[in-house]
């Protein structure tokens, strides 16, 4: 029990606030690749150093360059850019032929996060669903998103499988229900018929049922 709740700790499926993402595996990403991307500018904004290694490899796919803006203000990003741009200014001229150097030759560090988070994440909900009493509690909540669910099978034991199989089934019935009674509710003319709070985020919570969580896809 003690080795579940260590990784409890790391995958947490409760309580989902709202406007953070539902699926388990999604959170555990955006956690870990806002902390790195909030390091990674306060690093490159602290030490020159790091910002002319930076400027010679940008270690950022550009998604992950946009979500780093969201980390540091105006004039951190232009501190960090100015060096940036003048590095690839200089690259541009010394090249002989036409054409420009490549901006995404190196690895970014956001992806690599992110894709270690995904692995070890994925295989810690497989571990959790082992246990009864913590499955009954995933049953709770909104589930995995249809990529995760997809990535937690492959490592999960069949009976793990077996239940996130028919866990799911009810849950898309159910998500499937909710869609359904807002759209007969709203379109294509408002009825004059209230509607719930389950059904008025119905559409929103199909998109991340289908996709994932927009911060924790891959790039
Ligand atoms: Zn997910
Ligand atoms: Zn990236």
């Amino acid at each position: 029990m003690a080795a579940h709740n260590a990784l409890r700790q790391r995958v947490t499926w409760f309580p989902a606030r709202p406007g953070r993402p539902e699926c388990p595996v999604c959170r555990r990403i955006e956690h870990l690749v806002t902390n790195c991307l909030t390091k990674l500018t306060a690093r490159l904004v602290e030490q020159p150093d790091e910002r002319q290694s930076f400027a010679a490899e940008p270690e950022l796919c550009g998604p992950h360059a946009y979500q780093a803006r969201e980390y540091a203000g105006n004039a951190e990003i232009a501190l960090i850019y100015e060096l940036l741009i003048r590095a690839y200014r200089s690259q541009i001229a010394s090249r002989q032929s036409a054409g420009i150097p490549t901006l995404y030759q190196h690895p970014c560090v956001a992806c690599n996060t992110r894709d270690e988070a995904e692995k070890q994440a994925t295989s810690g909900v497989a571990d959790l669903l082992c246990v009864p009493d913590l499955r009954e509690q995933f049953r709770q909540t909104h589930g995995l998103c249809l990529p995760h669910l997809d990535l937690v099978c492959e490592v999960a034991s069949e009976e793990v499988r077996q239940f996130l199989r028919m866990d799911e089934c009810e849950r898309l019935d159910r998500l499937a229900e909710d869609l359904a009674r807002y759209v007969r509710k709203r379109y294509p003319v408002p009825t004059q018929e209230e509607t719930t709070d389950t059904e008025r985020t119905a559409a929103g919570r199909a998109v991340l049922k289908m996709y994932g969580h927009l911060g924790a896809m891959k790039r």
